[in-house]
């Protein structure tokens, strides 16, 4: 498989280049030269047997010439060794739960593959910094899929005092190889420094410095696969040939694998684009008028992104056509109001403990009388600071996350400049 951009097909790239790029030389993101096809009887057989049997397969479509069959099995299977459930919360009202990977977010999905993937792509003598800006769920996904791993080092920015204190534990407990800097600003800030030390040709080519944010191809493709699991699934529920998914989105990674799913063959009736008060992309749908903006602060913070890196993908994979897009994708925005009502909402009616992302898309689900399911994107546990004031009661943290807790955190602060963020890359 070859990769062009999201700005060009001029040139094509091997995926070990624009795995290692992960932003394109020309500005734009990596997309496959080619969509391939999924045999649909095929992804239903291979998901009754186990999500990773399924993404072996799907994984096979894009990396066969890249990985071999050993060390595609290998992958999946380590990368997706937690249940992926399609809950029934009542009603016509189903989410896909993609929380239950070791760092509860729906990140674990494409982090877990990318981390295994780059260590096998990587040549032996090669020393990887891997640099990543996180809003919350990114960093600590990124930290877990990639701690360990021989001959990289992690460097994660994240906005100081932003993130949930559970997030910042998952991110300054690993050590090892995983450095963390909190930053004094915004997450914008951080994608920002990101991008000029990126920016900075000889500076990377001579420390090796790569991305892994949810614009990587290896982060973004495996991200494709849940959709097709929750389809067996919803299928298996009785539903419609064809359903409407949900995203809870920031950055668009989920939302535009979803599309890659769908121009693959999945039947996907159509997407809702569920975000907080940044509503960059739902304005955008409902007026034509793209207005990137500074981000705001909402208690959805891993969705507080308010110039989408994915928009590129989005308009690509549509060829920019406003009315083809409304089509495919309509919006829905909560602001924290409405999100703390409607996780009052799922419990006291069903029962149901719902983290403050997944429940933008319950309320979108809900605006747009669904038929189909909404992504849950993190767990509860991770979100007890917005939970417990609305219910009165705190979501039960799971083992693997209390126990990061009690461990002591590690970062270092930084001001908002990438000549500092060098100084450190440099430092390592
Ligand atoms: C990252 C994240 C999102 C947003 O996903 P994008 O791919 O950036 O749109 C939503 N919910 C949670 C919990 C996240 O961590």
């Amino acid at each position: 498989m070859r990769y062009i951009t999201t700005r060009s097909n001029d040139k094509s790239y091997s995926l070990r280049e624009a795995a290692f790029a992960g932003l394109a030389p020309d500005g734009g993101l990596f997309m496959p030269a080619v969509i391939p096809a999924a045999d649909l009887d095929e992804v239903r057989e291979r998901a009754a047997s186990s999500f990773a049997d399924m993404a072996e397969y799907l994984a096979g479509l894009f990396f066969e010439g890249d990985l071999s069959k050993e060390q595609l099995r290998d992958v999946t299977r380590t990368a997706f060794d937690f249940p992926v459930p399609l809950k029934h919360i009542g009603g016509d009202l189903y989410t896909l739960e993609l929380f239950h990977g070791p760092t509860a977010a729906f990140k674990d999905f494409g982090a877990g593959f990318m981390g295994r993937t780059l260590g096998l792509l990587r040549s032996d003598s090669q020393r990887l910094t891997i640099l990543t800006a996180t809003s919350g769920d990114t960093g600590s996904a990124v930290a877990h899929g990639f701690h360990d791993t021989e001959g990289i080092d992690v460097v994660i920015l994240y906005p100081d005092g932003k993130i949930s204190d559970l997030q910042e534990s998952q991110m300054t407990t690993l050590g090892g190889n995983i450095h963390a800097l909190r930053v004094d600003g915004t997450f914008d800030d951080c994608q920002r420094m990101v991008k000029e030390v990126f920016a900075d040709t000889a500076f990377r080519a001579e420390h090796n410095v790569t991305s892994a944010n949810s614009i990587n191809l290896l982060r973004w493709i495996p991200q494709s696969f849940y959709y097709f699991y929750g389809w067996t699934l919803w299928q298996a529920a009785g539903g419609d040939e064809a359903p409407e998914i949900v995203v809870p989105s920031g950055n668009y990674g989920n939302l535009s694998a979803g599309m890659l799913a769908r121009r693959m063959g999945l039947p996907i009736k159509r997407f809702v684009a569920a975000s907080n008060a940044n509503d960059v992309i739902p304005e955008w749908l409902r007026t034509g008028d793209y207005r990137p903006r500074p981000s705001v602060l909402t208690v959805a913070n891993a969705m507080d992104v308010g110039a989408p890196s994915n928009y590129e993908r989005m308009m690509s994979m549509t060829g920019g056509n406003i009315e083809a897009i409304r089509r495919e994708i309509v919006g829905w925005a909560s602001s924290d109001d409405e999100i703390r009502t409607g996780i009052r909402e799922l419990y006291d009616r069903w029962g149901y403990i719902s983290d403050p992302h997944s429940t933008a898309g319950y309320l979108a689900a809900k605006h747009h009388g669904v038929r189909g399911f909404w992504l849950s994107t993190a767990s509860p546990a991770k979100f007890g600071e917005v939970i417990e004031p609305v219910l009165g009661i705190a979501p039960s943290i799971p083992e693997r996350l209390a126990r990061l807790l009690d461990r002591p955190k590690i970062s270092s602060p930084i001001p908002p400049a990438s000549p500092r963020l060098k100084e450190f890359i440099a430092s390592i």
